[in-house]
């Protein structure tokens, strides 16, 4: 299934890009949740954080690490971030690509909102 960030990996549609390296492109969430709000996806396709599971483990290890690579990018690192993988229908997963949130720039609510 072709999804619009499957568009926005080919440049069929515009995104405003933050980093983009062989494994990894990053770019801002067109409606930002956080002062800094910046979506990670794998150029190796999954649809799920649950694909992960039978994907080689350098894949998922090289995934994870660009995440923390492009919010260090984002200077977020002394204050902090949050980290968010949304997985399926009852984790309101939206687009059917797997994708990292980062959410920083700002004081984020605590666990209770
Ligand atoms: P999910 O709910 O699947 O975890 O997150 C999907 C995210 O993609 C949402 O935060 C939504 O705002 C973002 N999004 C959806 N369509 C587009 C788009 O065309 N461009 C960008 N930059 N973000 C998008």
């Amino acid at each position: 299934m072709t999804t619009i960030f499957d568009k926005i990996l080919r440049k069929e549609i515009p995104a405003k890009v933050v980093l983009e390296n062989e494994d990894v492109l990053a770019f801002h969430d067109v409606n930002p949740h956080a002062k800094v709000h910046v979506l990670v996806i794998p150029k190796h396709k999954m649809a799920r954080f649950s694909d992960m599971v039978s994907v080689d483990e350098k894949i998922v290890g090289r995934f994870f690490k660009n995440v923390a690579v492009v919010a260090s990018h984002l200077q977020l690192d002394e204050k902090g971030y949050r980290i968010v993988v949304n997985c399926g229908e009852h984790g309101c997963q939206s687009v059917e690509y797997l994708h990292a949130h980062i959410l920083g720039g700002e004081q984020l609510p605590g666990w209770d909102g």
